[in-house]
């Protein structure tokens, strides 16, 4: 395997089949995460693929198409607010005004990429679109669905649909002791009450989850009345219309809250995505590679967004998710995963690796 970094700084390995004009499959995950977070997001889908090629290189085999293993950087969008920001330039949907976002130091997305030594203006060259036969990749699954059950891995159904808002209500600042409650324009207090209503509603409707994980106040004093308020919301479901559907009642009834309080409210979207489907032939090779290796093949959604999603426009994509230890919990230092598991879920992959015929499949679907 060859392996080198492309112009965004995502690393990409290369295992070539011995026939240049084959078919190419892509598969790998992300190499970022969020603050504090676990060490299997993203970095077990790399490393099982690269285990699987160690071993096919082992035998000395090779496909019947060229492997190529993604490490892709920016999934999470943890630092400049730019979610999936990699595989999209793959995918053909990458925007060029991300390379002006700015991260909490100031610095820009252009800038950030050229330090490391990429060129950020040959994302155009990223475009896989019409040259992939296939993107496949594992992932541990981020939730409890596996573990409850006891079966060490799944085939992906879908991957959830998503919109992240940033919420800045303005109040006016006044002293805490002097301001009667009745006269105040209390910034604070409206973003609790439009929180609220986040967890009310998303809790009124099936298959919807909604979270506020960021808020910051200001001037953030003991004995002051808070004036700008700013905090995120992220909310999701695997049914567009519902996503779609809270986003429009969270704008309403957030400004029917401001006006109430006599601050204001401005609702800007930061990013928004619609629900991924997996290729349903994709979805039973992998369910064929699960039975073989004796294990009862459990299908299941994914609430999480993965680099995956961005896929299927140009596309089949797939998804293996692995089980995930301690309750499920992950974007978190007790994220985990057995070896046992990790074991399993490579060999499965392996598994339809080697009997995946990316040619006869691409002319099935009528891609690549
Ligand atoms: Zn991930």
């Amino acid at each position: 395997m060859s392996a080198s970094f492309d112009a965004l700084g995502n690393i990409v390995g290369r295992y070539p089949a011995a026939d240049a004009a084959a078919p190419v499959v892509m598969t790998g995950s992300h190499q970022d995460s969020v603050r504090n977070a676990g060490k299997y997001d993203g970095l077990f889908g790399i490393i099982s693929a690269i285990a699987c090629i160690k071993d096919l290189k082992a035998r000395g085999k090779r496909l019947p198409y060229t492997l190529e293993v993604v490490g892709l950087g920016d999934e999470e969008g943890v630092r400049f607010g730019t979610a999936l920001m990699s595989s999209r330039a793959i995918a053909g949907s990458f925007e060029p005004s991300w390379l002006d976002k700015t991260d909490e130091r100031g610095v820009s997305l252009r800038s950030a990429i050229e330090e490391f030594g990429g060129d950020a203006e040959a994302w155009p060259a990223l475009n896989r679109r019409g040259k992939l036969a296939a993107y496949v990749e594992s992932h541990i699954e981020q939730g409890p669905v596996l573990l409850n059950e006891g079966l060490p891995v799944g085939v992906v159904t879908a991957i959830t649909g998503a919109a992240r808002l940033r919420v800045a209500v303005a109040g006016l600042a006044g002293h805490a002791g002097t301001v009667p409650m009745g006269s105040r324009r209390d910034a604070l207090c409206a973003a609790a009450e439009m929180i609220l209503f986040v967890e009310r509603y998303c809790e009124s409707r099936r298959a919807l989850v909604g979270t506020v994980g960021k808020l910051s106040v200001l001037p953030g004093a003991i004995n002051v009345i808070p004036q700008d308020v700013e905090f995120s919301v992220d909310v999701r479901s695997g049914e567009n219309a519902l996503w779609r559907e809270a986003v429009e009642a969270f704008g309403r009834e957030f400004q029917k809250i401001a006006e109430r309080r006599g601050s204001s409210v401005i609702v800007s979207p930061v990013y928004s995505a619609d629900a991924a489907p997996c290729d349903a032939d994709l979805q039973d090779q992998l369910a064929k590679a699960i039975a073989e290796q004796g294990i009862a093949v459990r299908h299941l959604a994914s609430g999480a967004g993965h680099d995956a999603m961005v896929f299927p426009p140009i596309c089949p994509m797939a998804m293996l998710f692995v089980r995930c230890g301690n309750n499920g919990i992950s974007h978190h230092p007790d994220e985990t995963m057995t070896a046992d598991d990790a074991e399993i879920a490579t060999s499965v992959l392996l598994h339809f690796f080697e009997h995946f015929d990316a040619a006869a499949f691409a002319s099935k679907q009528g891609t690549a």
